[in-house]
C-alpha cells in the first residue's frame, strides 16, 4: 500500500495530474469515494462536457491573485487537451465563443482519461473514503480501505457545488489541518435570487439578450427570468463578481441608444408599448414599464419621461439576496489561497509533498470551458512535479 503519488478525488484534475505523475514512472494512486471516477465530468455541459476555450486567458478567471493561475494555464493549455481528444478520435465542436463540446455525449471522454491512466499504470480505488490523514516523513492515509502511504499526496476533491453528486469539504479541512489559509467559499456560476419579492415571477421562462455589470465586468448573453429571480448565461458569469452589497446593472436593449430613437421618432403616434414590444418581449414590457408611460404615444412623451425610459432600458438596477445555493451552481468562488501555493507547481509552500489543484483552490472560471481548463492545467503542473 504505498506509493510514490496519492491523489484524493478521481475528478478532472485528479485524473489529469494522475496520468502526468504516471508517464513520469510515478507509482500514482487515485482515491475516489463514488463508486466511478468523473461523474461531474459526466454530467457536464448539459452531458456533452464543455472540456476548455479556445481564448482561455487568466483573464477569464476570478482569484483573490489574478496572476496565480497563468504560469499553469501557459503550460498546459487548450491545444493540449484537444490534441488528447483528437489522438482519441473524440468527435467534438465549437459551440460558440470559442467553448469545445464533445458532439455526443461525455462518456468517452471519462473512457479516455481511464484509458490514459491504465496507460500510465495508475491505479484507481473507488468507493475508497479517507478517514484521517497524518503526515511524519511520508503522507498516511487511513482509508475505509485500509492504510496508504505516499511521499506526496495531491488534493482534488472539487468544490462543495452539487454535493448529490459526492462534492465534500475534504480539501478544505486537509488545507486547515495543515495550517493553510481558505479564502471564504460560496456558490457561483448560480443564478440569483432578488433581494425583494418583485413581480417578476409572472415572467419565469423569459429571456433576453442582454448585457449585465458586476463588479465592473460585463457579460453579453441571455438573461432568463425563473420563479424567484434571474439565471442565464449573462447572470451566471455576473455572479462570479456579484456581491450582496453592490447591486447589478442590466442593459435590456445593449448596442441601440433608446434616447436617440425616441427623440428622432418625436412627432410618431406610434404607442411606446408597441415601440419597445418591438425590442423585447410584450409580457416584460407590460410589468416593467408603468402603464402611464406604456400608454403615451411617442410623440406624447416629454424629455424627463425619454430620460426615464432610456435609464430603465439601460440601466436597470437590480438588488439580490443570494444565490440559489450549492445544488444548483456549477462551481466555488473562493477556496485554499493561492498565498499558500507556488503557482508552478500547485505544492504548498509550507507542506513540502503536499499539493492542491482544481476547484478546491481560490481559481474559479467565467463559464464556458474555462473551469475545466484549470482543472487540465493544475492538474498538469503538479503531476510533472510529484
Ligand atoms: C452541473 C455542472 C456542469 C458543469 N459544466 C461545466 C462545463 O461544461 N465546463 C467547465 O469547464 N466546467 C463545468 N463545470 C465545472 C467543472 O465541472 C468543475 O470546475 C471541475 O469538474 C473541477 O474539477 P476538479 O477535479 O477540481 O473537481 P471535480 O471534478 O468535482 O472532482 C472532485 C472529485 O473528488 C471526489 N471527492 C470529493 N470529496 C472526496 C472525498 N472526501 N474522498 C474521495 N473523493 C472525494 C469527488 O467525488 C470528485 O470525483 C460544471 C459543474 C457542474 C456542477
Amino acid at each position: 500500500m504505498r506509493f510514490d503519488v496519492a491523489i484524493i478525488g478521481g475528478g478532472a484534475a485528479g485524473l489529469l495530474c494522475a496520468i502526468t505523475a504516471g508517464r513520469r514512472g510515478r507509482r500514482t494512486l487515485v482515491i475516489e469515494h463514488n463508486d466511478q471516477v468523473g461523474r461531474k465530468i459526466l454530467i457536464s455541459g448539459g452531458g456533452r462536457c464543455n472540456f476548455t476555450n479556445t481564448n482561455t486567458t487568466a483573464e477569464n478567471f476570478v482569484s483573490k491573485n489574478p496572476h496565480f493561475c497563468r504560469s499553469a494555464l501557459a503550460r498546459y493549455t487548450p491545444d493540449d487537451i484537444i490534441e488528447l481528444v483528437k489522438r482519441h478520435r473524440i468527435e467534438f465542436y465549437e459551440k460558440k465563443l470559442g467553448q469545445l463540446f464533445c458532439r455526443d455525449s461525455s462518456r468517452p471522454f471519462v473512457e479516455m482519461l481511464l484509458t490514459e491512466c491504465r496507460n500510465a499504470g495508475v491505479s484507481i480505488k473507488t468507493n475508497c473514503s479517507v478517514e484521517h490523514v497524518e503526515k511524519d516523513k511520508s503522507f498516511r492515509l487511513q482509508t475505509n480501505l485500509g492504510e496508504f502511504e505516499c511521499e506526496s499526496l495531491v488534493i482534488a476533491t472539487g468544490g462543495l457545488s452539487f454535493p448529490k453528486i459526492g462534492a465534500t469539504d475534504l480539501g478544505y479541512r486537509i488545507a486547515k489541518q495543515f495550517g493553510l489559509r481558505i479564502e471564504s467559499t460560496r456558490p457561483s456560476l448560480v443564478a440569483l435570487v432578488f433581494n425583494r419579492k418583485q413581480v417578476f415571477s409572472k415572467l419565469a421562462g423569459v429571456t433576453i439578450d442582454a448585457e449585465v455589470t458586476a463588479g465592473g465586468n460585463s457579460f453579453r448573453e441571455n438573461i432568463l427570468f425563473t420563479h424567484r429571480g434571474l439565471s442565464g448565461p449573462a447572470i451566471l458569469q455576473a455572479s462570479n463578481y456579484w456581491t450582496q452589497e453592490n447591486e447589478v446593472m442590466i442593459d435590456l436593449i445593449p448596442d441601440r441608444s433608446i434616447e436617440a430613437e425616441l427623440k428622432i421618432m418625436r412627432s410618431s403616434k406610434k404607442m411606446l408599448s408597441t415601440f419597445l414590444g418591438s425590442m423585447l418581449p410584450e409580457r416584460f414590457v407590460e410589468l416593467f414599464v408603468l402603464p402611464k408611460l406604456r400608454n403615451k404615444s411617442l410623440d406624447q412623451l416629454s424629455r424627463i419621461d425619454i430620460d426615464i425610459i432610456a435609464n430603465m432600458m439601460h440601466k436597470w438596477s437590480v438588488g439580490f439576496r443570494e444565490t440559489e445555493g450549492w445544488h444548483k451552481a456549477e462551481v466555488t468562488l473562493g477556496g485554499v489561497s493561492t498565498d499558500e501555493l507556488s503557482s508552478k507547481t500547485m505544492e504548498a509552500i509550507k507542506v513540502p509533498g503536499l499539493y492542491f489543484i482544481g476547484e478546491v483552490i481560490d481559481v474559479t472560471g467565467w463559464l464556458g470551458g474555462y473551469n475545466f481548463q484549470w482543472a487540465w492545467s493544475s492538474g498538469y503542473a503538479a503531476g510533472s512535479s510529484v
